[in-house]
């Protein structure tokens, strides 16, 4: 695996890749790569050649409060974790090539981005955008893969992908998770030994509603309260939002009719630690 810190360098290879009529996935990341992040690279694999993983942890993504400074950072286990996937190149630029002095371009995307993490973490899908369209501009891959661990996320990829015509797959891949049914996290690492424990209450709640639209609930407010519910068995959780809505545009429908397809969503803090997770439902037929 080769790293690649220049974009310049990058366009380089990309154009050279592609006039030897190879196909190009990237996979965008934050670093401190665990297997939901190798889950993507050996996806990406499926759709093509060549697999440019990038690494950056990108600072107009997180809020002043946030965890920027602190965010998890390895370098060399990140390598290696990345080769062993069958990476074939890690494009790791330093903030000064992505945000050069006089850096002035934002990119907004509105509606998908009006609730839940776009809500609670104002600017933070704007500079989502802003990386993703950076690094896609920078790789030029035919296709990009992102983890459903992000759901919003990948509302957010998509629209910008179809409105700026930039020609690129973009492929949701499941959330990889531990064998308990935490989602793995780059920010689980923060996590005490009681915290991790009880964190896989948002397995948990996302389980139980699931249960109940499989016994036939429909009402959002009840869903919604079933995940509420399951989520305060843990006193110390402070629960940021616990929501379903329609997967395809996060739209809150007092009822949710059989064939829909829609997301359960929630964000909460163990400790200082910001935990989400998600999952997917289609309302079942004739219950
Ligand atoms: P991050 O490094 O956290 O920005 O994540 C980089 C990519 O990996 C995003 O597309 C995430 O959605 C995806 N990802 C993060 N956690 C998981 C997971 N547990 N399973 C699958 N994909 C994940």
């Amino acid at each position: 695996m080769k790293v690649i810190n220049t974009i310049k360098e990058m366009q380089k290879l990309s154009d050279t890749l592609k006039a030897q009529g190879k196909k190009i996935a990237c996979v965008p990341t934050m670093g401190y790569l665990h297997q939901g992040h190798l889950s993507l690279i050996t996806r990406a694999k499926d759709f093509a050649e060549v697999v440019v993983t990038t690494l950056f942890v990108n600072p107009t993504q997180f809020g002043p409060n946030e965890d920027f400074e602190r965010y998890p950072r390895n370098f060399e286990r990140d390598c290696q974790m990345a080769e062993s996937a069958g990476c074939d190149y890690l494009f790791a630029p330093d903030i000064l090539e992505m945000y050069p002095i006089g850096f002035s371009c934002n990119v907004i995307i509105r509606n998908v981005t009006d609730k839940f993490e776009g809500e609670r973490r104002p600017g933070h899908f704007d500079g989502v955008a802003l990386i993703v369209a950076k690094l896609f501009n920078a790789v030029r891959p035919h296709a990009s893969i992102f983890g459903q661990k992000d759901f919003q996320q990948t509302l957010v990829i998509k629209q910008m992908a179809k409105d700026l015509n930039f020609g690129i797959d973009i492929i949701i891949a499941p959330t990889m998770r531990e064998p308990d049914g935490l989602a793995m996290s780059s920010r689980n690492t923060y996590l005490s030994k009681q915290e991790r424990e009880d964190a896989i209450i948002l397995f948990k709640a996302l389980e139980e509603a699931k249960m109940a639209i499989d016994g036939g609930c429909r009402e959002r407010k009840v869903i919604n309260a079933i995940m509420h519910k399951t989520l305060r068995s843990v006193p110390q959780i402070k629960i940021d939002y616990a929501s379903s809505a329609l997967a395809d545009n996060l739209d809150e429908p007092d009822t949710f009719l059989a064939g829909d397809r829609i997301v359960l969503l929630i964000a909460a803090y163990m400790g200082k630690t910001r935990l989400i997770d998600n999952s997917l439902v289609t309302i079942p037929k004739g219950k």
